[in-house]
């Protein structure tokens, strides 16, 4: 017995289309007009705009080890609230994920406790053994992807040496994986750093300086060389210098594929206009000066970024609500990721098929989860997110599903409340609020 999700303005890659969508069995069987309803369970999306549900890429989900960050439970049900259905979980976790035995321990631990469907990363690093065994093993294992932190980050982990770049990057060819990259120059970032700290300056525009745009190109450049050199495919995790996307639009020339992210905390905040928020908008690399946010948003309307995706990281309040030079880096804004991009495409900066692009479709496609995930083709799995567009609300303290009540977002007024989401045909959302007595994402590959 299906569903039928009826009257829905469909969004898709081209264009909104009403129509009606057949679930069954959790998958999309049929999208078309007047689908027939002789089906003992109808849901009127009459008025809403429908979109596949998002894949967030980018997500510190703090299990194992940084749970007084907070857990894997609340992060995918402030997910699951912010039209996001499938989850892909950083590796910067205690331990580290650097092996087989961890991912698949740390996959078992978070099943059953995730309202969304989730994949996990590995890290690459230098991992001590055989490099490129490690790697092949990893992949097999299910890990979804390899984050390589290039500058020093939550959890501390070291740069990867050239050898197991280049290794990760040829392989990543072979086997079809992405290497996701936070693109920041060590030593770079270490110069500016030890600077702007003996001039005894702090606040927003003190860490932009510190960590400055430089360093971000530099890093681009190196990657972007190696992965022009063999063929692979990288990523660019939460990109905040425009001026780096030159390097991008020539590496995409040739064979390498690179890919650009942008979260919202660089597509909404700048340290002229909102630097009152002071370290909930401390993020790495730093949020920059307004003309650079204007730019982001004409790469994203253009294209030239490929991903929305949130690189959502808690962090407790004595790590965050403390002296500027002190605090952690990181935001958080997964529970609000579509409505946030919805806002924008209801205001007129980006048309609304692009959110179901930047936040749905791409990032599927990048992490080898498309059509599956990220399309309402049929076949794919019935994660579905109904939207209201006349829904106007302000971000209240209260609403936050986060351990830690810590977002910049708080006081924001949003257009198009997520009112519905189904996971794999389940209703988990209903009117808003999440209406499953228990989670039900599963674990991917
Ligand atoms: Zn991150």
């Amino acid at each position: 017995m299906g569903v039928l999700l009826r009257g829905g303005a469909i969004v898709f890659r081209d264009a909104v289309v009403e129509a009606d969508i057949l679930v069954e069995e959790g998958k999309v069987a049929r999208v078309g007009k007047s689908v027939d309803s002789g089906y003992s369970k109808t849901i009127d999306l009459r008025g809403r705009l429908v979109l596949p549900g998002a894949v967030d890429p980018h997500v510190h989900g703090r299990e194992p080890g940084l749970e007084y960050k907070d857990d894997f439970y609340r992060t995918t049900r402030a997910a699951v609230l912010g039209g996001v259905t499938t989850v892909l979980d950083m590796p910067n976790t205690l331990p580290p994920v650097d092996s087989p035995p961890k991912l698949l321990e740390k996959k078992s631990l978070l099943s059953g406790k995730s309202y969304v469907d989730f994949a996990l990363y590995a890290v690459l690093y230098d991992y001590g053994g055989d490099v490129e065994s490690n790697i092949v093993e990893l992949v097999k294992s299910g890990a979804v992807g390899f984050k390589a932190f290039m500058a020093q980050t939550t959890g501390n982990l070291p740069p990867p040496s050239f050898k197991t770049i280049y290794t990760a990057l040829e392989l990543s060819r072979k086997l079809g994986f992405t290497v996701v990259f936070h693109a920041e120059n060590r030593e770079c970032v270490e110069f500016f750093t030890s600077r702007v700290l003996a001039e005894g300056r702090d606040g927003l525009k003190a860490h932009n300086d510190a960590r400055p745009p430089l360093c971000e190109e530099l890093s681009i450049e190196y990657i972007a060389s190696i992965a022009e050199a063999v063929g692979g495919r990288a990523y660019i995790a939460h990109l905040g210098t425009a001026s780096a996307l030159k390097t991008i639009r020539k590496s995409r020339r040739g064979p390498a594929e690179v890919y650009v992210e942008v979260t919202p905390t660089h597509l909404f905040f700048d340290y002229e206009e909102r630097g009152e928020l002071g370290t909930l908008i401390k993020v790495n690399p730093p949020v920059r000066d307004s003309k650079n946010r204007a730019k982001l948003w004409r790469a994203v309307a253009s294209g030239l970024v490929d991903v929305v995706a949130t690189d959502h990281a808690p962090h407790a309040e004595y790590e965050k609500m403390v002296e500027f030079s002190k605090a952690a880096a990181g935001a958080t804004s997964i529970q609000h990721l579509v409505p946030l991009m919805m806002t924008s495409a209801l205001e007129g900066a980006i048309p609304v098929t692009k959110v179901a692009e930047l936040c749905s479709e791409k990032p599927a496609k990048i992490f080898g989860l498309y059509p599956v995930k990220g399309s309402l083709l049929p076949g794919a799995d019935a994660d579905i997110v109904a939207v209201d567009p006349s829904a106007e609300y302000v971000v209240s303290k209260e609403s936050l599903e986060y351990k830690h009540k810590l977002t910049p977002y708080v006081g924001r007024k949003l257009r198009g409340r997520v009112d519905k989401v189904l996971l794999r045909g389940e209703m988990v959302v209903d009117g808003g609020a999440i209406v499953v007595d228990k989670p039900l994402g599963r674990p991917l590959r």
